[in-house]
């Protein structure tokens, strides 16, 4: 069920800020900052830092993992009593491997008025030049510490079809591409993005093996933040024959009618022509979709 919101109560901005350079605030993160009565920052001396490089003063109070939970009820209270609240993390987009959800959650909850003001995160800026298929990926933020959960978990992603995203600290970084390599094997392509919008910005691009070659042989590579994204497993032979099988039906419907495009793409593929029709219809369908135009 919707909530209707009141207009008596404030409102709990979630803003970005910078990844790495400062030149990435948005001018609306910066408005923001300057006009809320209170700014629940991950930690108060680098959200200050930031607010000094603004020329900005603002009161701020710590919002981070061990205090949130404890804190959300006198938060949501001053948002209640019409205060504006921005949430912010020590860099990127709160939430995000960030602190923060318990906060909107509560305010879904209160029926406060919770606000985007998006800007950097590293997964999206990583996504974003990795050279790797983006229509569909998975974020898996940092992997378990611990050597067996990592495994079962690394495991289980083995056959994901979509692209994966990691992040990463420069302590464990040679470790994850080693348990990355043995649990996909090392001619997955990968790209591992290191300190994006800092000075020392690089992107290594190659299979995984190459990438924890350069990494273990270099240690100015392991030195700082990282993104780590990971192509999708490679389709399985079944996988393949019905790619194959609806592209053919594909042409072929193009061209004939259903009944003709059936009877030939079962003849070419050997498969059973009941399947075929199903699929076909299926296809067909889906032409007839498109065609009809969804945009
Ligand atoms: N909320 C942040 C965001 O939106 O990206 C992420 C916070 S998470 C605690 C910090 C991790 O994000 C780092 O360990 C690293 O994996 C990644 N990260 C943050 N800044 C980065 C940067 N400039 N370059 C590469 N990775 C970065």
């Amino acid at each position: 069920m919707t909530k209707r919101l009141s207009n008596e109560v404030g409102t709990l901005y979630v803003v970005a800020t910078p990844i790495g350079n400062l030149g990435d605030l948005g001018r609306r993160a910066a408005e923001v900052l300057a006009s809320v009565d209170l700014i629940a920052a991950e930690d108060t001396r680098r959200t200050r830092a930031l607010l000094r490089h603004l020329g900005l003063d603002r009161p701020l109070l710590a919002l981070h993992e061990h205090n949130e939970q404890a804190r959300v009820d006198s938060l949501v209270q001053r948002l209640r009593s019409g205060d504006t609240i921005a949430l912010v993390s020590d860099a990127g987009t709160p939430l995000i491997s960030d602190p923060g959800f318990p906060l909107v959650r509560a305010c879904h909850g209160a029926g406060i008025r919770v606000v985007p003001v998006p800007g950097p995160s590293a997964l999206i800026a990583a996504l974003s030049v990795a050279g790797l298929p983006t229509d569909r990926f998975r974020f898996e933020g940092f992997l378990p510490r611990r050597e067996a959960a990592r495994a079962s978990l690394l495991g289980d992603l083995a056959a994901a079809p979509e692209t994966l995203v990691f992040y990463e600290s420069s302590h464990r970084i040679l470790e994850t591409l080693a348990a990355l390599v043995a649990a996909f094997g090392g001619a997955r392509p990968a790209t591992l993005a290191r300190e994006l919008t800092k000075l020392h910005e690089t992107l290594l691009t190659g299979t995984l093996e190459e990438i924890h070659a350069a990494v273990a042989t270099d240690e100015h590579q392991r030195k700082g933040e990282f993104v780590l994204v990971v192509g999708g497993a490679p389709p399985r032979e079944g996988d393949r024959f019905e790619l194959s099988l609806a592209n053919t039906l594909d042409v072929l419907l193009q061209e004939l009618p259903l009944k003709r495009a059936v009877a030939v793409t079962a003849r070419l593929s050997g498969e059973n022509r009941n399947r075929v029709y199903r699929l076909a219809l299926e296809r067909q369908r889906a032409q007839q979709k498109d065609e009809g135009g969804t945009d």
